[in-house]
C-alpha cells in the first residue's frame, strides 16, 4: 500500500510538472479540492469528452445532446429531492478535529475485513499450490468463515442503517467496531449529522428581492427539465436519449485523492427515455455498452468491475457502478441507474406542466422511464493518467517516465524534431508541421539533444516523434519513432499522414464499439 501511495504521489507531481493538472489558485497556496487543467491536461480532457460525446451522439441515431445552464430555477432542486435529501452523514473526531463521512469510514472498515479474507486465501494458495481449491477453502476454513460471517452481519447492519437514514445506527456501528480516526488513532467521535452538499448563492440584487439559487450538483436535471423541448422540437420517438457534458458542484465533506473527489467537477450524463416495463432490459444493455466504451481504450480489462448498489435511492429500481482500479483501489468512475419515472413525474407535479409521451405504437400516453449513465470527466481523466504512467527501466539501464496514453486521447499526436538547428533541417521540419497540423495536434521542437526531446514527449504521452535529418533533404524520408516500443522506422514523408492517422484517430476507437 505504501508503495502504491508512493506511485500516486509521483503521478500527482508528474501531472503538475508536465502541465496536466495544477492546484487552483496555486500562487495563493491553492483552494481545497479545486483544480485547474494545464496546457496538456485540457487537451487530454477535451479528447475524453469528444470520445464520450461522439460515442453517444454519432453512434446512436436516437441520442442528441444539449447544453443547459448551471443556474436553474430553485424549485427544480425541491422537485428532484436534492434540497431535502442530497446529504452525506458527517462525523467528526474530537481529537484530530478531522471530519469524515460515516458511511465511508464503515466501507473502509468492511474493505479491511475483505483484505484479511483475501490474505488467508493467498497464504493457503501458496501453501497448497496447484491443488488449491478456493471455493472449498472458503467454505471450510474456520478463520475465513468467522471473518465472512462477521462481514455479512456488519454489511447487513450497514445497509439497513443507510436505507433507513438511521444516523444513530451508523454511529453505533462505528463504536461497536471500534473504528478509530486514521489521524488521531482515537475513538472520540461526535454524533452523526446530515450535511447538504449543494452550494447556495443569491441571484439578483437585494432591492429586487434576491432569490436563492444553487450551483447544480448534477447535470441530469437540466436534461429532465428540457425533456419536452427536445422531444417536441426533435420529434424524438421513444426510446431516445439526451446527452450533456457540463460542470457540477458539490460541497464534499472530505475531498481528497487529488481530482478523484472535487468540489467543482465535470460530468458527462445521458438520460435514456424508455417505455415503462422495459427499463431493466435497457439497464442491462447500457451496462454492457458503457463497459465496452471503457474497455475499448485498451487500459486492461482486468482493471474494471461492476459494483451493484446495496442502497438504492428511493426512486431507483436498479443501480450499478463501473469501478476502475486506481492506485488506491477499485473506485467508482461511472454510475448507471434505472431511475424509473421519478424525475419526470416530480417535475410534472412541481411545474404543473404535463410531461408525458404519446406512444403511437401503443396508442397511449405515459411518463417515460429513464436509464441514466453518469460519468465524471475528472475521474475518467485520473483513471487514464494512472493506468498510463510508467517508470520504465530500459535495456541499457537507463530509465524513462512514459505515459502510455491511448493514442487517440493523447494531447499531442506527433512531435516534429530537426536533428540539428542548422543546414536547412528546421525549415524542412516546419514544412512537415505545416502539412500535419491541420489534422493532428503537432509540436515542433528544436531545443536540446534529440534523446532529451524524446523523453519530454514520452512524459506527456506523444505517440509519435518524427525526426528530420540530413538524409531527409536527399530522399524525403524521416524516422518515425513510436512511443511505447521506441522503435524507429525510416518512412516516406508522403506516408506520414496515413501512418499517424491509423493509430491516433478517434474513429479507430469508435469503430471498436459497434
Ligand atoms: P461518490 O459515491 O463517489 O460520492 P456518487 O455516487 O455520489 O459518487 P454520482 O452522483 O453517481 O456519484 O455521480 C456520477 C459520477 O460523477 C460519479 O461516478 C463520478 O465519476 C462523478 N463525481 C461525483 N462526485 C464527484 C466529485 N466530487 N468529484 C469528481 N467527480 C465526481
Amino acid at each position: 500500500m505504501a508503495q502504491q501511495d508512493d506511485v500516486f504521489k509521483k503521478i500527482v507531481s508528474h501531472a503538475k510538472e508536465y502541465g496536466f493538472v495544477f492546484p487552483s489558485s496555486d500562487i495563493y497556496d491553492g483552494l481545497s479540492a479545486v483544480y485547474d487543467y494545464g496546457q496538456n491536461g485540457v487537451e487530454l480532457k477535451n479528447n475524453i469528452k469528444r470520445y464520450w460525446w461522439d460515442a453517444m451522439t454519432l453512434l446512436h441515431e436516437n441520442i442528441v445532446g444539449i447544453d443547459s445552464a448551471i443556474f436553474m430555477h430553485p424549485t427544480i432542486w425541491k422537485a428532484s429531492g436534492h434540497v431535502d435529501a442530497f446529504n452525506d452523514p458527517l462525523i467528526d473526531n474530537r481529537d484530530s478535529k478531522k471530519r469524515y463521512r460515516a458511511d465511508v469510514l464503515i466501507e473502509d472498515h468492511l474493505a479491511k475485513i475483505d483484505d484479511k479474507i483475501n490474505k488467508e486465501i493467498a497464504k493457503a494458495a501458496k501453501r497448497f499450490g496447484d491443488a488449491f481449491d478456493e471455493a472449498q477453502f472458503r467454505a471450510t476454513n474456520a478463520r475465513v468463515l468467522e471473518y465472512q460471517a462477521h462481514r455479512d452481519e456488519l454489511h447487513n447492519r450497514f445497509a439497513t442503517a443507510m436505507n433507513a437514514n438511521d444516523l444513530e445506527a451508523l454511529r453505533q456501528i462505528i463504536i461497536d467496531e471500534e473504528i478509530v480516526c486514521p489521524i488521531s488513532g482515537t475513538k472520540n467521535w461526535t454524533e452523526v449529522r446530515q450535511f447538504n452538499l449543494m452550494f447556495k448563492t443569491e441571484m439578483g440584487s437585494t432591492a429586487d428581492g434576491a432569490m436563492s439559487v444553487y450551483l447544480r450538483p448534477e447535470t441530469a436535471q437540466g436534461i429532465f427539465v428540457n425533456y419536452l423541448n427536445v422531444q417536441k422540437t426533435g420529434r424524438m420517438r421513444i426510446p431516445f436519449g439526451i446527452a450533456q457534458i457540463g460542470k457540477a458542484f458539490r460541497n464534499e465533506i472530505v475531498a481528497r485523492q487529488f481530482i478523484f473527489r472535487m468540489r467543482e467537477f465535470e460530468q458527462m450524463e445521458m438520460q435514456f427515455f424508455v417505455r415503462p416495463g422495459e427499463e431493466l432490459k435497457w439497464f442491462a444493455q447500457w451496462k454492457e455498452w458503457r463497459l465496452k466504451w471503457h474497455k475499448a481504450l485498451g487500459m486492461g480489462d482486468e482493471k474494471y468491475r461492476y459494483h451493484d448498489h446495496d442502497k438504492l435511492a428511493h426512486y431507483a429500481n436498479a443501480a450499478t457502478d463501473i469501478e476502475f482500479l486506481m492506485p488506491f483501489g477499485f473506485k467508482e468512475v461511472e454510475g448507471i441507474h434505472s431511475r424509473t419515472n421519478f424525475d419526470l413525474s416530480q417535475h410534472e407535479k412541481f411545474s404543473g406542466k404535463k410531461i408525458q409521451y404519446f406512444d403511437p405504437e401503443l396508442n397511449e400516453n405515459y411518463t417515460p422511464y429513464v436509464i441514466e449513465t453518469s460519468i465524471g470527466v475528472d475521474r475518467m481523466f485520473l483513471s487514464v493518467l494512472c493506468s498510463s504512467y510508467e517508470e520504465e527501466t530500459l535495456p541499457g539501464g537507463d530509465t524513462r517516465v512514459v505515459l502510455h496514453l491511448p493514442a487517440p486521447l493523447a494531447p499531442v499526436k506527433c512531435a516534429v524534431l530537426p536533428l540539428v538547428r542548422k543546414d536547412g533541417l528546421p525549415e524542412k521540419a516546419r514544412e512537415i508541421v505545416d502539412d500535419l497540423k491541420f489534422d493532428f495536434a503537432t509540436h515542433y521542437e528544436e531545443k536540446d539533444a534529440i534523446g532529451k526531446r524524446y523523453r519530454r514527449q514520452d512524459a506527456i504521452g506523444t505517440p509519435f516523434c518524427i525526426t528530420v535529418d540530413h538524409q531527409t533533404l536527399e530522399d524525403n524520408t524521416v524516422t518515425l519513432r513510436e512511443r511505447d516500443s521506441m522503435e524507429q522506422t525510416r518512412v516516406n514523408i508522403a506516408d506520414l499522414h496515413r501512418l499517424i492517422h491509423d493509430r491516433v484517430s478517434l474513429a479507430s476507437l469508435l469503430r471498436k464499439l459497434k
